[in-house]
């Protein structure tokens, strides 16, 4: 039986003139064991003879059969097996590994076939030693000569025991001592063993073979046998498969590309970073809108008012005005809390924005705010930087670090300074009387106020604020009788009284009532209130600047966390980007390698392993090292953050639990850029698999 059948083979090559016919209608039947020598001018179709026979090139037209099996449509695995356990082929320009040194190309292909790493390198061992060549066992490739690399393909071609052994010239390369040691080495192969032997020196091919076939211009034009040889079939031995190889040129990877893995690590570790960094933005900026609101004195203090409407006689038009609510409408919609005060709004007279004097500099947009507990002792002294609470009286007041800003001082320097405000205004009272319709009361109040403590609120939308006390200021104004409307009324009238018994629809009552929340507890369902009054039809409406604070907190912070997600995402995919470029760049680079180890046996899965294997140790180191320097920036950036803006750890990335699961987090993210980077790595691969090995190894 003829291990190769050549039934009328013919290639041809696509070329701009049309089709090239390479080898024109072979027929052969080559048999085992023997050294068959196929000889012809350069260009004769010798090197394409060999590429039919390995496989990777398909004939154009007719059958060619390797033991009663048709050499072509092989799947990967039968193509694996093929080379593994049937042929080896011995490259004219070597195609070994260069980096790695003689004993690791020759045990590869041992690897290969299943051999553990130990039993590979011992057998590898006794091929050296058995040529002579122990001495560059450890000696990188590219540092060998011609002969020597010429003799270590060789060895790595036989140490798998093939059936056949295809050689494409090789004894090219060497001289004339040289070309007869490894032409005498062929022909002690060739006594178990079909040896091809690919060569233009006829005279040397002559003196060893046992078959000469002639080729000329792609056809067969002489075919001399000198030595027959009795048939033997070759014992079939059983096809095994280890990835375990793959390993080896991992590493080998790694180390040359180190440099460019270095970079995607850092670009990784980038886009790593503002991935955790969003994402602890996203979570630390939900429990943290709280925390700041809570670092703000007036969320203590809002004002409520009613919504009245006016028909206007004969047209469908009304208008609408607002007046101070009753004290029964209060009571009603602020049931439901029992920590909240409502008292008169006093502004008429104490107005929220006076005139302002510090040091004899006029001051100007700062904002009187009243507090129930001017001592703070319900809501805390935590926001308290420096000083101490005032005492309950009108003239001792707590300021914020915007006032303090505003005033230009630094905030130890402002403790017991006094500034000046002044107001005036006047009240009149309409008697109805024709004689002395209109009776006036001028009021007027100059006080020195005296800072006793400063706080640290969140500053977001902050805007300079001097707190007082409203029960303080009660009892003022409380003492203080309008004169003239006294005298009228024959009894004393207190500006408390006037504003406490005007109509709710004057000006002097503020048209609204003070509201004070005395538990910091009832705050957040206290905003509640507010959001749903002001969704809602309801005439009563209550204004609270903290909450008007907090809404557009909200908002900016959702719109900065939607911007940080789009931007983590396209971090992310560029991430991935890079990883699929470099492996593929890698991959591209190192084309020629896959090629011979497609030609090794190797499966393209393999292959494809080794590449991927490289990027996946670039996601995780990258993954861990960002993982230290999120943790590193997250401090910096919080720091920063509420030194600047008295808001606590804004950024909390949850890499402990992450919607409850342990570590979900950096596993998550793990197991996508793997995912993605598997997809940008594969892809592009995947398109080059359709590469011409025959191309890649053709010889230079
Ligand atoms: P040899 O090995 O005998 O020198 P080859 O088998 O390499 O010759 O090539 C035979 C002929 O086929 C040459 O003329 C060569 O240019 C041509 N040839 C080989 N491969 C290709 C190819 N992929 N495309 C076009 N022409 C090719
Ligand atoms: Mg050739």
């Amino acid at each position: 039986m003829s291990v190769f059948l050549f039934q009328n083979v013919s290639k041809s090559f696509k070329t701009y003139d049309g089709d090239f016919y390479a080898l024109k209608h072979i027929n052969l039947s080559l048999s085992s064991p023997g050294l068959l020598s196929i000889v012809g001018k350069s260009g004769s179709g010798k090197s394409t003879l060999l590429n039919l026979l390995t496989g990777i090139e398909k004939p154009s037209s007719g059958n060619l059969v390797f033991c009663n099996k048709p050499i072509n449509k092989m799947s990967d695995r039968a193509f694996s097996k093929y080379h593994l356990k049937d042929i080896s082929m011995v490259y004219q320009h070597y195609n070994l590994f260069d980096e790695m040194s003689a004993k690791e190309n020759i045990y590869i292909p041992l690897l290969m076939q299943g051999l553990s790493r130990n039993k590979a390198e011992k057998k590898a061992t006794e091929y050296l030693e058995r040529f002579n060549l122990t001495y560059l066992s450890n000696q990188k490739v590219k540092t060998l000569s011609g002969g020597e690399k010429q003799r270590v393909a060789i060895i790595r071609a036989i140490i798998t025991n093939p059936k056949v052994l295809l050689c494409d010239e090789p004894t090219g390369a060497l001289d004339g001592e040289n070309s007869d040691a490894i032409m005498s080495l062929l022909k002690d192969l060739s006594k178990d063993i079909l040896v091809i032997n690919v060569s233009h020196n006829r005279p040397l091919v002559e003196k060893y073979s046992d078959r000469i076939i002639t080729l000329k211009d792609g056809e067969v034009v002489d075919d001399k046998v000198i030595n027959e040889y009795k048939e033997i079939n070759a014992i079939s031995t059983s096809y095994k498969y280890s990835s375990s190889w793959t390993s080896l040129f991992t590493k080998l990877n790694l180390k040359l590309n180190l440099k460019k893995n270095l970079f995607s690590i850092l670009a990784c570790t980038v886009g790593f970073s503002a991935i955790f960094l969003s994402v602890g933005f996203y979570s630390g900026s939900q429990t943290s809108q709280e925390n700041a609101l809570r670092n703000n004195l007036s969320i203590l203090h809002a004002t409520a008012s009613e919504k009245t409407f006016y028909e206007i006689e004969n047209s469908p038009l009304s208008f609408e005005k607002m007046v101070r609510p009753s004290d029964e409408l209060l009571r009603a919609n602020l049931k439901e809390f029992k920590n909240i005060k409502y008292e008169p709004n006093l502004s008429y007279l104490f107005p929220n924005y006076p005139n302002g004097k510090y040091q004899d500099e006029i001051i100007e947009n700062f904002q009187l705010i009243p507090l129930y507990d001017i001592s703070l002792e319900t809501f805390g002294k935590d926001l308290l930087v420096c000083g101490e609470p005032p005492s309950d009286v009108i003239d001792e007041v707590i300021v914020n670090e915007e006032f303090v800003k505003l005033i230009n001082k630094r905030k130890e320097d402002v403790i017991d300074d006094l500034f000046n405000i002044s107001y005036a205004t006047s009240i009149s009272y309409n008697t109805g009387d024709y004689e002395n319709p209109l009776i006036k009361d001028d009021f007027s109040f100059d006080y020195d106020l005296r800072i006793t403590a400063v706080v640290k609120e969140f500053s977001f939308l902050n805007t300079p604020k001097v707190y007082y006390s409203y029960p303080a200021l009660k009892k003022e104004l409380g003492t203080l009788y309008l004169e003239n409307i006294s005298d009228y009324q024959s009894e004393p009238v207190s500006y408390l009284d006037y504003i406490q018994d005007s109509d709710d629809d004057n000006q002097i009552c503020s048209y609204s009532s003070e509201i004070f929340i005395c538990s910091i507890d009832e705050s957040s369902a206290f905003f509640e209130k507010i959001k749903k009054l002001s969704e809602s039809e309801s005439t009563f409406q209550i204004e609270s600047q903290a909450y008007d604070i907090q809404q557009s907190y909200k908002t900016f912070i959702e719109s900065f966390s939607t911007a940080l997600f789009v931007f983590a995402i396209i971090a992310f995919l560029g991430v991935n980007f890079i990883l699929g470029m470099i492996s593929l760049s890698t991959f591209i680079e190192n084309k020629k390698n896959s090629a011979i180890l497609t030609c090794l046996g190797a499966r393209n899965r393999s292959i494809q392993s080794i590449y991927l294997r490289e990027n996946y140790i670039v996601v995780l180191v990258s993954i861990v090292i960002s993982i230290f320097l999120a943790i590193l920036l997250q401090f910096i950036l919080n720091n920063l953050i509420s030194k600047n803006f008295a808001l606590d750890n804004l950024i909390t990335i949850p890499f402990m639990s992450f919607y409850g699961y342990p570590f979900a987090l950096p596993i998550l993210l793990i197991l996508i850029a793997l995912v993605f980077s598997t997809i940008f790595t594969l892809t592009p691969m995947l398109i080059y698999r359709h590469m011409s090995i025959a191309d890649e190894l053709r010889d230079e």
